[in-house]
Parts: C-alpha cells; structure tokens; sequence
C-alpha cells in the first residue's frame, strides 16, 4: 500500500511503541496509588508532561493530557467560555476543524452564544484585519488553527494573537496539522491555549495534549477526580502519555529533515500533477502550506470515484469532500474558499510523511490522470 494520507493519521513510530509498551506490561499502578508500582507510573506522567513542556517552551503546569484533538478543542473552547460567563461571543474560522466548528455551533445552539465564523480568501487565510472587526467586548476567546488539515494554508495566527492579546481575549489554536513541520513554542505563537493530537505525529491514537497558559481562566468539562489538576478527571492513560511525549520529541528533532524531506515530494506532486492532469487546480495557499501537504481539485471529478479508483490501485488518499447518500455535499473549507461546485466535487488530498519515496510519488503521478478520466465518467454518469 502506498499510504498519502498522514493528515488522517499517521502509523506508530517503532521507538514510540517500546517507551509505552512497559507501561502496558509491567508498569500497571493507578498513578494516583501509594506504592512504588504506582509511584513509576506517576513518574514517568510527570517526565512526559515536562518532556512536552520543553518543547512548547512552557511550565508542565501548563500541559493537560487529553484523549485527543478533539477533547483539547472542546476542553479548550468550552472551558474557558464557562469560566466566563458574562462574555458570550466566539471569534473563529470558517474552514476550522470540526472539533472546533461544531464546538462552537453547539455552544450557539443550546447556550446562545454567538460565533463569528470568519471568512478566508481563495487560498484559505484568514485576514487579521477581519479579527480586529470581529472583536466585541463580550468577545470570550478566539480559536483559529494553525493549519489547516484539508488544504494545509497556514494562518498568520501569531499576529492574530497580537490582536487578540491587545484587547485581553485569550486565543486558542487547533495546532493538530502543524505539530510534525512547525515551531510549537507557545510564546513566539503568542497563544494561550494550544491543541495537539499524538497520532498525527507518530504517536498512539487517543491520546491528546491542551496547552493552558498559567492565569487563564478555564472550567474543567469533565468531573471525577482530580487528575490533570483537576482540569481532567480519569485514570491517567499512563502508556499512551509517555508514548505522546516521546513521539513529540522525536517530531521536533527531526522537524528539519521531515520538513526537507516532505516539502521536495510535495513539491513534485504539485507540479507533475498540475502538469499532467488537465483541468486541475493546486487548493490552499502556494507557499504559506504545511511541507507534507499537496491538494488539488479536479474539474468535473467525482471525489468518491476518484478515492474509489486510488483505492483499487491500494493508494490511501483523501476528498476534502464528503458524499451523503448520493448528494455530493463539498466540504466546508472548499466552500469556503469560493471554489466553484464544478472543481469542489472532485477533490483529493494528498499528505506525505517520512515513510514515503520519490518512487511512490512517480508511481501516483503515473496513475493519477487515467483515475481522474474514470472518476469524470463517474461524474458525467451521476449527472444523467
Ligand atoms: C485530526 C484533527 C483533529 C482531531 O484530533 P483527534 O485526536 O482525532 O480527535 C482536530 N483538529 C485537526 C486540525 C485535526 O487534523
């Protein structure tokens, strides 16, 4: 299998599986008993959290151990608006992840508050001046990703946080898509509330990491004990800790070599496949882009034919488009974007990682325009 898909999850480092799998195995107490089997776990809690901390330059106060990117978002989102209650409007993207969009629309549907999506230029940035409109007094937070996981645009996030820090408004940022290629350090982002996911950058799955800076207010969202300093009740999740922090180090030694690495096979996707496939457009930003991201919109395509199709050649890609039961619904970002229906249709995104070869790309591009041909005749049959 050829996988292209590393924006959806990416396999387990090898390294990442040995730190954990003693913790599976041996290293069994409740962290929060009182004997020296239990003591190791919490120890090496402890190490994880502060292992994290270095990297995103902070205090290990300031790390919550989630079950994912979706549970920092939430906790992230819902937690400080509760601590707030006297503040009820949301600033955020339209094109934002749905942990974080539908965070917001749950917010506005059964506690009424009001969100501000903003809207993002064809390449899918946001403005900064468009933030500093949107701000109200009773402006809670702000939460704008750092990039964006269908397209790869990188938003201008730590000038964003400027505006945001000027009026006193704590910013969060979904980080998730940028944890493998990007600097993490929360000062030079300027944010206040940072997500990540273990398993977009090598590590397990389930395991999630929210950044809080010291002062800001949050309410937990979920009740029990007091782990997590009381910000996240539950038995710590001891194995897959370690194994987040682990693989968070390892992402951050290697960041040059996997940004090199990544960037030159994504830049020979873009433009062996902008040349041999006619009617086909680059989606996202031409330079502000994550280096593993290539994505691209195929005019008069059938994105599901067009996986369909990849699939049977057993290359694992991505639509940035969902299809309900016959009706093709585009995604949320493309139509943010203004892409024309005609192209929203018949996306496909591809994302590298470290495990894949020039060899790989070539094989894609030799295969790409014949996929894209069926799934036009699949459009061209769904249309009649
Ligand atoms: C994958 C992803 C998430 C969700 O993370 P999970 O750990 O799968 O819950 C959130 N935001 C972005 C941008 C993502 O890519």
């Amino acid at each position: 299998m050829i996988y292209f898909d590393h924006a959806a999850t990416t396999p387990l480092d090898p390294s990442v599986l040995d730190a954990m799998v003693p913790y599976y195995r041996d290293v069994f107490g409740n962290p929060s008993s009182a004997y020296a089997g239990a003591r190791e776990a919490r120890k090496a809690i402890d190490a994880a959290r502060d292992r994290v901390a270095s990297i995103l330059g902070c205090h290990g106060s300031e790390v919550i151990f989630t079950s994912g990117g979706s549970e920092s978002d939430n906790l992230a989102i819902k937690g400080v608006a509760f601590a707030n209650p006297g503040r009820r409007h949301i600033v955020t993207t339209s094109v934002e992840h749905h942990a974080v969009l539908n965070t917001c629309e749950f917010l506005e549907r059964h506690f009424g508050y009001e969100v501000t999506f903003l809207p993002v230029d064809q390449c899918g940035m946001i403005s900064p001046d468009d933030v500093q409109r949107a701000i109200r007094p009773d402006t809670v937070v702000v939460s704008m990703m750092l990039a964006n996981n269908e397209v790869g645009t990188i938003q201008p996030l730590a000038e964003v946080a400027r505006i945001a820090g000027s009026h006193g408004i704590p910013i969060h940022t979904d980080a998730v898509q940028g944890a493998a290629s990007l600097d993490l350090n929360v000062d030079k982002l300027g944010v206040d509330l940072l997500s990540l996911s273990a398993h977009k950058f090598n590590g397990p799955k389930g395991v999630g990491i929210l950044y809080v800076r010291r002062g800001t207010a949050m309410l937990p969202q979920q009740q029990g004990g007091g782990q997590e300093r009381g910000m996240r009740a539950g038995t710590e999740n001891t194995a897959g800790i370690v194994g987040a922090a682990v693989a968070l180090e390892l992402a951050a030694n290697r960041r040059e070599t996997y940004v090199r690495h990544c960037s030159e096979l994504r830049d020979v996707l873009i433009a062996e496949v902008l040349e041999n496939v006619e009617d086909a457009v680059l989606t996202g930003h031409p330079t502000e882009r994550l280096a593993n991201n290539a994505s691209f919109a195929f005019a008069g395509a059938d994105g599901e034919a067009l996986l369909m199709a990849l699939d049977a050649e057993d290359i694992a890609a991505s639509i940035g488009s969902a299809c309900t039961s016959g009706t093709l619904e585009v995604s949320h970002v493309l139509r943010a974007m203004g892409l024309d229906d005609l192209y929203a249709g018949g996306s496909l995104r591809l994302t590298v990682g470290a495990e894949n070869t020039r060899d790989q790309v070539e094989e894609l591009v030799e295969l790409l325009p014949n996929v894209v041909d069926r799934a036009r005749a699949a459009r061209r049959m769904t249309l009649v």
